[in-house]
């Protein structure tokens, strides 16, 4: 691996400027109408780094025109798969010659680890954006034969839905981005990118190189701003056809409603409460390994973190002690360091958040088994935490809390229904893991959960694979080949021989 200091030597070169970063719009890079600019602050130290444009509904108008513009006229439209195909090589490439600034902003910005940044963020992004690209000329319709008795020539079409407004949030700011453009620009659609306020700084640097790699002015624009302001005016907007959004289920349900005004489609990634289910007869060293990484990973601020964690009662003490080991050894830092295993939460407000999640907990009843709050750090660290003790109504085994905590509690041998059960009961069905060498439990297990995708022994998901949620962890799959699919519409053409 590239050594720390390298990568913060880059810094210097990356922000050599104090004005505010600018937007992409219509192949320009310009300042929001509002003047007005948003400190970007690196979490592992709360110091400002950098600012962007507040852009609002004005500058969403703007970038709505000229991806308008750029879907209904132009070279864009003229390109076929193939073509497409070869551009998002070319980005690709370009992410890929550039990953360690990536790595570098990933993680001043968002706080994440520079190296798991670097090979999951940013190489990750590369191999992403290859897949997608591998669709755009793989879109085909079909030939259908008609049940009426007329001689007709029938088929189907995979066409672009149209303007598309790609909402990202912070926890995986350029992976996210990637993820939704990719499958976008596949499909041949134009879009509207809006980062989260708080990590806007590695999807403007794709800006600059979705401009080098040639694609036609106004296919990718990039508004910064607030969600509240710049996301919902993209997502009230009459000029876009299709929002997808990652986030959370409270501005999901706010997005179903904008949606209505002229019906666009919606693909909905939010949030999760998954169950981690550890068998008797379950490896104690991977299952250890895998539950800690569940809700540790990225600081814990992942939709589909294993939080409730479900332990068979022949093994609750031994995997507990274990499994509180593991946490309490998990190097906590700046996440630029090499040592860091896991870097600050992104804010202090999140930060904020997961210590009152706790002290609710633990004024409930709830015991601390390990970690709780850093708070001889400048930066918005928190150690992975471990509550046991806790009841299923109580916060913190309802809702997401988007940080390094889970609720451990034990089942009985005779308790299989119960324990699925209780994994079931949530608003949400994004993920679930199981760990068992039983096959038939693991996959018994499988089908009777509610959540959209299942990892048994610590199997990991990957961008070929169908990703989204039961219930209220969303509407739609992004990844796989259903991810492409979602941003085009079937169009069904038929016509007489005679
Ligand atoms: P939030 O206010 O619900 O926002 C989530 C995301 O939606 C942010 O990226 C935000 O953009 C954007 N957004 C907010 N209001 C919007 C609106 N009216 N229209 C369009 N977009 C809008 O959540 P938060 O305060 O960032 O985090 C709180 C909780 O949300 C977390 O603790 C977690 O439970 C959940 N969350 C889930 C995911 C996920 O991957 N499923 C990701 C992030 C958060 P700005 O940041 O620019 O305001
Ligand atoms: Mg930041």
């Amino acid at each position: 691996m590239q050594d720390a200091s390298s990568w913060t030597d880059g810094l210097q070169l990356a922000f050599g400027a104090d004005q505010p970063r600018r937007m992409l719009i219509g192949g320009r890079w310009l300042e929001s109408y509002s003047g007005q600019s948003i400190a970007v602050v690196d979490p592992s130290t709360a110091s400002p780094i950098a600012s962007i444009q507040r852009g609002t509904a004005a500058d969403v108008d703007r970038a709505v025109a000229a991806a308008r513009a750029a879907f209904e006229g132009g070279e864009w439209p003229a390109m076929n798969g193939t073509a497409r195909e070869r551009l998002m090589h070319k980005l690709a490439d370009l992410i890929e010659t550039n990953s360690a600034e990536f790595a570098l902003l990933e993680a001043l910005d968002g706080g994440k680890p520079i190296a798991a940044a670097h090979q999951a963020d940013v190489l990750g992004s590369v191999a992403r954006l290859r897949y997608a690209a591998a669709w755009a000329p793989r879109l085909n319709g079909q030939n259908i034969e008609p049940a009426v008795p007329l001689d007709m020539h029938c088929y189907t079409r995979r066409e672009a839905c149209g303007v598309a407004g790609l909402i990202v949030p912070w926890n995986f700011p350029l992976a996210m981005a990637v993820s939704k453009l990719g499958d976008a620009l596949a499909a041949g659609c134009t879009v509207v990118l809006k980062p989260s306020e708080l990590t806007s700084l590695a999807t403007l640097r794709l800006g600059e190189l979705i401009g080098e790699a040639g694609f036609p002015d106004g296919v990718v624009n990039i508004v910064t701003g607030y969600g509240s302001e710049a996301g919902q005016a993209l997502a009230d907007h009459a000029g876009v056809d299709k929002i997808s959004f990652t986030g959370s289920t409270r501005v999901g349900k706010q997005l179903v409603r904008s949606a209505a005004g002229n019906l666009k489609r919606l693909t909905l990634e939010l949030g999760g409460k998954s169950p981690a289910i550890v068998f008797a007869d379950a490896d104690l060293d991977l299952s250890v390994r895998g539950v800690l990484r569940n809700f540790t990973y990225n600081s814990g601020q992942i939709c589909a973190a294993g939080s409730r964690i479900f332990v068979h009662r022949a093994v609750y003490e031994p995997f507990l002690v274990a499994l509180a080991d593991a946490a309490s050894a998990v190097r906590v830092g700046p996440a630029t360091e090499d040592f860091t295993e896991m870097g600050p939460l992104v804010s202090e407000a999140q930060r904020d958040r997961v210590r009152d999640y706790i002290a609710g907990a633990v004024e409930s009843g709830a015991t601390v088994v390990a970690g709780g709050a850093m708070t001889e750090t400048e930066g918005y660290f928190h150690r992975p935490t471990i509550l046991a003790d806790t009841r299923p109504d109580m916060a913190v085994r309802r809702e997401e809390i988007f940080g390094p905590v889970a609720t451990i509690s034990p089942f009985e041998g005779d308790e299989f229904a119960a324990v699925i059960r209780e994994a079931n009961d949530t608003d949400y069905g994004l993920s679930s893991y199981i760990y068992t060498r039983d096959l038939s439990a693991a996959h018994r297990t499988a089908r009777l959960i509610r959540a959209g995708t299942v990892r048994i022994n610590g199997a990991a998901l990957d961008h070929t694979m169908p990703f989204g949620g039961y219930k209220q962890s969303g509407w739609g799959r992004e990844n796989g080949c259903e991810g492409v699919l979602s941003f085009t519409e079937l169009k069904t053409v038929m016509i007489a021989l005679a």
